[in-house]
């Protein structure tokens, strides 16, 4: 029970309104899991804010709401308390109800297998005592104090887990939580971005050493663990250590045997020696039974007792379970929350259980919260994946360099599979065709939710209720994490795989669908785009220029690729030994390629690119036939394409039509004269949507994969933008009228105004001259910019709208039911929707 009134007391709160209820049976932060007994629990944090689900908790019927600022909304009936900040009125009120009760404290700290620990050390100890199990889903302070709810003075322990996100948190927690018994697992020093070296990391674990200095604490370390072995020397209370196979831990595991879905082993405690057996695999996981069977034995259980608790524990989601997949593969689910050290862990475990002529499918997904360590972590991965796996798949930015390190270290390339979205993530391992000498195992942090993944392989579905995150909490409600610049974009990956998809669906399967990605993309980011286009159908990529075409062959990409523009012969060494073809629009080039590739000693493909009407590169049709002629002499290069491109395929059809029958013709001609082409092809966005008559046997689309609409024309069913680019608002002021705004006080204020900043200006791509952007979204409303814009930084007035600083900003895309599209900017500036994609600088995090 949780009462109005200690909440008010710990807190130092205030009530809003006049009080109703005064007892509660729990909290609640799903608004659509609100109902009569329960507190609404309101979020104000640099990740959530969840105040604007107040009004709907109380419709749904909760007896109370803790909130930061007034509820803004019909309170009546309902005990309404404010306090400065949610999360911390609601550890003082933990700290609070634990000092009422006289039950010890047992907490649970390091950087992995907490949860398995925690439930370990219940199941030991309930079998003598009552143990409440604090928070088990999740780790955060929230969840703590929350779990409290149902602690009562009838239980003799309470288990808890920390966990530190930044310096200072563990001191802030031991204080609060006051513990008897202090467990820290092990100290990957592949921490949080939020710690500045390892060594502060270690550090903050101190607070727990120096606190249980009493002679009735205990304390419990790893052996194994170099930076939690250090910590010996500074305890001063009660000390026990655990340890597998090297001897100088007091409780030792050795003799391990590990199976797929169980280990055995033999246990050294005081000169006594006993097998036994765990439903537990991993060896970060053992840890936790060592754990539980010391805190066992120093409270008088018996050895045997305990080891026969721990053959039962509870089924934790997303912790190297074992799964049934389709077709008989099995699936190890390690979804929860990776890290670096867990990863390295569950990689050794998967080379020790392995048996001959099994194939091991590594699936991995981002770690979050790395910051300048991830590159390096993940990276790590890669060198450990490439020794243990058969085929590594990988999705995420950053869980790429898994594979790309796979690959430097040897790795064949067809043996890794980067992908960006857990649907070609699926995509990926149907293709693999999974079987019964398969075992996958699948990790990632929390915010690629991998157990996406496995749900998609299981063999039976009803196994989803197995999946870790299958319940609404906090996390479901909460904002992505933000990147380091102030303003950024977010691609919708699973959009652009649809549009993608969408596109192919128009294509009979004999047309070659070449995915243009040239300008990084138009703006989206243009590895990632070419990846997720060859997963869902695309056969060609077509860039701008050579340089394009070697970042994508430097990401690892293998699929051909046209080069639009124009390449110096100077780069034509790169060309032939990368397989990169060429565009031809006169002899002379031809020639000079030609010249270029004997030197190299290679043959370099070539499409040649016909101007039959849009007067830009191009053989002019007059010049064709004479130009081809030619082309046969020439031993170097290989005649592989033809085509042409349409100057106004959205909005003049006649001269399309033109510029297609002139095409034809030509086409015709030349292959009477002997010619073949793999390729003919002239078809952009607006030809593919037109008609049918355009697609010869490849089509060139850009635009319209990344949902973008051509002019005058609609985009057909299923084809949706994906780009948003975002900012948040860095100040919010109330300027008196008459006060200029921003460089040559071209706006002055009308009267009293409220003018809020933003961190984004023309360096970022928001254009000043000669027209400027006009509106941005903020709080799902539309307000103006006023001024001239600055070079990174810009002014709106938000007089008539609820502003606060941090609030998110949306300059392109969808907020709240408005959206503002690049076409809408496109009517502002006075350009197409191809530019205002494009100019968007390729620095801002994507
Ligand atoms: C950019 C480009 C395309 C793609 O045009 P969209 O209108 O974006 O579909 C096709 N062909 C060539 C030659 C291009 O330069």
């Amino acid at each position: 029970m949780i009462s109005l009134y200690d909440l008010l007391r710990a807190s130092n709160g205030q009530l809003y309104g006049d009080p109703a209820a005064q007892l509660f049976t729990d909290f609640c932060l799903d608004p659509q899991q609100a109902r009569e007994g329960l507190l609404y629990v309101a979020l104000r944090t640099s990740q959530v804010d969840t105040h604007h689900y107040i009004e709907e908790a109380i419709q749904n019927g909760v007896s109370g709401v803790i909130c930061v600022g007034p509820p803004g909304c019909d309170t009546t009936g309902v005990s309404v308390l404010m306090v400065r900040d949610t999360v911390e009125a609601l550890m003082s009120w933990a700290q609070f109800a634990l000092g009422k009760m006289k039950v010890r404290r047992i907490v649970v700290s390091g950087s992995s297998a907490k949860s398995l620990t925690a439930a370990a050390i219940t199941r030991v100890l309930a079998t003598r005592y009552r143990v409440h199990q604090g928070n088990l889903d999740d780790d955060g302070r929230l969840s703590l104090a929350l779990s409290m709810a149902h602690l009562s003075s009838e239980y003799d322990y309470v288990v808890m887990k920390l966990e530190i996100t930044q310096p200072d948190d563990m001191r802030q927690m031991v204080e609060t939580l006051q513990p008897d018994i202090g467990i820290i697992t092990n100290i990957d020093c592949v921490h949080r971005s939020s710690f500045a070296s390892c060594q502060q990391y270690r550090e903050d674990y101190y607070a727990l050493v120096d606190y249980l200095r009493s002679p009735d604490a205990l304390l419990i370390l790893n052996n194994d663990d170099e930076a939690t072995r250090e910590m010996l020397t500074r305890a001063k209370g009660r000390v026990r250590t655990i340890g597998i196979d090297v001897f100088g831990a007091d409780m030792m595991m050795y003799n391990l045997k590990p199976g797929l879905d169980r280990t055995g082993f033999d246990l050294r405690y005081e000169e006594r020696y006993l097998g036994r057996w765990s439903p537990v695999v991993g060896k970060q996981h053992l840890y936790s039974l060592l754990a539980a069977l010391t805190i066992g034995v120093q409270v008088g259980i018996p050895l045997e007792d305990a080891l026969k608790a721990l053959t039962e524990l509870p089924y934790l989601p997303g912790r190297m379970n074992p799964l049934n997949g389709r077709s008989g593969a099995m699936l190890i689910d390690d979804t929860y929350k990776a890290g670096v050290a867990s990863t390295m862990m569950a990689l050794d475990w998967l080379n020790y259980v392995r048996m001959d002529g099994q194939r091991i499918i590594f699936v991995m997904g981002d770690i979050d919260h790395l910051g300048k360590n991830s590159q390096y972590a993940h990276r790590s991965i890669g060198l450990r994946a490439a020794e243990v796996a058969d085929v590594i798949v990988t999705q995420g930015a950053q869980a790429a360099l898994v594979g790309r390190a796979a690959i430097d270290q040897g790795k064949d390339i067809n043996a890794v599979r980067t992908t960006y979205s857990v649907q070609d993530a699926v995509a990926v391992l149907d293709d693999l065709k999974l079987n019964e000498n398969d075992i996958v195992l699948i990790k990632g942090g929390e915010s690629v939710r991998m157990e996406e993944v496995v749900r998609a392989l299981l063999a039976d579905p009803a196994d989803a209720r197995l999946l870790v995150r299958q319940q609404k909490t906090a996390k479901s409600v909460s904002l992505p994490s933000r990147p380091l610049h102030p303003a950024w974009l977010e691609i919708d990956r699973e959009a652009f795989a649809g549009n993608v998809r969408v596109i192919r669906q128009l294509l009979p399967p004999e047309v070659t669908l070449m995915a243009v990605v040239k300008a990084n993309a138009y703006g989206h980011g243009a590895i990632m785009a070419a990846r997720i286009a060859l997963l869902n159908g695309a056969g060609y990529l077509a860039v701008a220029n050579i340089a394009e075409a070697l970042t994508l062959r430097d990401a690892g990409i293998e699929a051909p690729i046209l080069v639009l523009s124009y390449t110096p012969a100077s780069a034509v060494r790169q060309a032939v030994q990368q397989n990169i073809t060429v565009t031809v629009f006169d002899l002379e080039l031809a020639r000079m390629y030609d010249r270029a590739a004997r030197d190299v000693g290679g043959q370099l493909k070539y499409h040649v690119k016909l101007d039959t009407g849009m007067g830009r590169l191009g053989v002019l049709p007059a010049d064709t036939v004479a130009m081809f002629r030619h082309l046969h002499a020439l031993k170097h290069v290989a005649l592989e394409g033809i085509m042409t491109h349409f100057s106004a395929a959205d909005t003049d059809p006649a001269h399309t039509q033109t510029q297609l029958e002139t095409f034809k013709n030509l086409v015709r001609m030349l292959r009477a004269g002997g010619f073949q082409f793999k390729y003919v092809h002239a078809a952009n966005s607006a030809a593919v949507l037109r008609s049918p008559d355009y697609f010869f046997n490849m089509v060139r689309p850009g635009l319209v994969l990344y949902g973008l609409t051509p002019e005058t024309m609609t985009l057909p069913a299923g084809l949706r933008p994906l780009l948003t680019w975002k900012t948040t608002v860095l100040q919010v002021k109330l300027l008196p009228a008459g006060h200029p705004v921003g460089y040559g006080n071209t706006y002055i204020t009308r009267g009293p105004e409220r003018i809020a900043i933003l961190p984004v200006g023309y360096a970022d791509g928001l254009r000043r001259a000669p027209a400027t952007w006009r509106e941005v979204l903020i709080n799902g409303q539309r307000v103006p910019l006023v001024g001239r814009v600055s070079m990174e930084k810009c002014a709106v007035n938000v007089t008539d709208i609820d502003v606060s600083a941090g609030d998110e900003v949306v300059l392109l895309g969808k907020q709240g039911s408005d959206e503002i599209t690049p076409e809408e900017v496109a009517g502002w500036l006075g350009t197409s929707n191809y530019e205002v994609v494009t100019t968007i600088m390729p620095y801002l995090a994507r």
